[in-house]
């Protein structure tokens, strides 16, 4: 019990002692200052002299008291991490060497790598260590698990379009000469393959250094009824087919990066486009939802089904595979999305039904930009 109270005390001895250094020293100052004011205002008053004396003694009296308790503030100030690292090194001390010696072999003796690896020293008192250990060791796993899952989905998706371009790459190079139908066939399919891998692997590089906090992040005032229009002026361009509607009548101000957010309303564009049919109707919006700055897009398409809910925003999910591929789908454009929207403190709320359609809102709640005469209104 005296040794554990050996390295605070040496902490709160060396506090003490630079508080006196330090008192002392005041002391001293004071009194050479007092002597030094006395013998001038007694050569100058040599009557009032005396009663000038007290009332400078008072005035010091005062002065060294507030001194005093500045001192004492200063000096546990100055002296808190020092009581830190003891009261660390006190702790530390109650742990037996052999115990520590036995932890670490036990710490180098797991893989954290193998999944279900854990810590285990069959000790009560490290049980603390321990469950720490073991909590890093399980985030670890996950973490690990996950890029493992997403280097092996992204191999797969990458596969297929190599594998046409060499299967056509080989047929042009028998047939392709001759045949000038083949010809063109191969020269499309490479065309739309490479198209498509070139899609892919941009989106899996922004994913990749979205994961390391490499993708550049630029916030700047910026209106969302305006993106919505620019992207409704694009879209009704490159897809003439479906009737789009626009509902960004008043201003929407936000503090965003305004192209990642495009990409991102870009995406559930697109997505409306796959998910419908010709002369369908697309409807973009945007408009503060309960004060919340929101954009949205409705379609009136095939709709998602209750159980692939949960999943849309999952790397490479794609409820209808088939479909996808002959829509050029990725299966990451939510997910990329989901990335640009959580970096705003977004969220996503996604309504659809089956056979029905579907609408995805982004919100960004954020600190008032609302200009004050915006009455509320809801993106449909
Ligand atoms: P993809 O590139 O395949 O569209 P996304 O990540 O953008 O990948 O979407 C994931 C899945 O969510 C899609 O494959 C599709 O099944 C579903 N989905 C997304 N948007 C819609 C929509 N508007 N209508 C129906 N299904 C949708």
């Amino acid at each position: 019990m005296k040794d554990d109270r050996r390295i605070p005390s040496i902490a709160r001895r060396i506090s003490r002692a630079w508080f006196f250094r330090t008192l002392v020293l005041f002391i001293l100052l004071d009194l050479l200052l007092l002597f030094l004011m006395h013998s001038m205002f007694s050569a100058l008053f040599p009557r009032e002299g005396g009663s000038f004396f007290l009332i400078v003694l008072a005035a010091e009296a005062g002065l060294l008291l507030i001194q005093y308790f500045a001192v004492i503030r200063k000096s546990r100030k100055l002296l808190r991490p020092l009581e830190q690292v003891a009261q660390t090194a006190q702790e530390l001390s109650h742990y037996d060497p052999a115990k520590l010696h036995s932890l670490e072999d036990a710490i180098a003796a797991v893989n954290p790598l193998s999944t279900g690896a854990r810590l285990k020293t069959g000790d009560r008192e490290l049980q603390g260590i321990e469950s720490a250990v073991n909590d890093l060791l399980r985030r670890t796993q996950e973490s690990y698990r996950e890029q493992t899952r997403f280097v092996s989905d992204a191999s797969h998706e990458l596969r297929t379009p190599i594998a046409v371009i060499q299967g056509y790459a080989d047929m042009l190079s028998r047939w392709g000469k001759e045949d000038e139908k083949v010809l063109n066939e191969g020269i499309a399919a490479i065309q739309s393959e490479s198209a498509h891998m070139k899609t892919l692997v941009e989106q899996l590089l922004f994913l990749a250094r979205g994961d390391s906090g490499r993708n550049p992040f630029h916030p700047a005032q910026m209106d969302l009824s305006e993106m919505m229009r620019e992207v409704y002026d694009e879209y009704c361009m490159i897809c003439p087919d479906r009737r789009w509607r626009l509902r960004a009548d008043l201003p929407v101000p936000i503090l965003g990066d305004a192209a990642m957010l495009k990409q991102a309303a870009r995406t559930l564009a697109d997505n409306a486009v796959k998910y419908t049919d010709p002369g369908a109707s697309i409807t973009l919006s945007a408009a503060f939802r309960e004060d919340v700055p929101c954009f949205a897009v409705q379609d009136n398409g095939i709709g998602i089904k209750q159980e692939d809910m949960s999943h849309i925003f999952d790397r490479f999910f794609r409820a209808d595979p088939a479909r996808n591929r002959a829509t050029g789908g990725t299966g990451l454009g939510l997910s990329i999305a989901k990335w640009i929207v959580e970096k705003h403190g977004g969220y996503f709320d996604v309504f659809s039904r089956e056979n029905f359609g579907t609408r995805i809102s982004v919100l960004l709640p954020q600190k008032p930009l609302r200009p004050e005469n915006a009455p509320p209104t809801s993106p449909e």
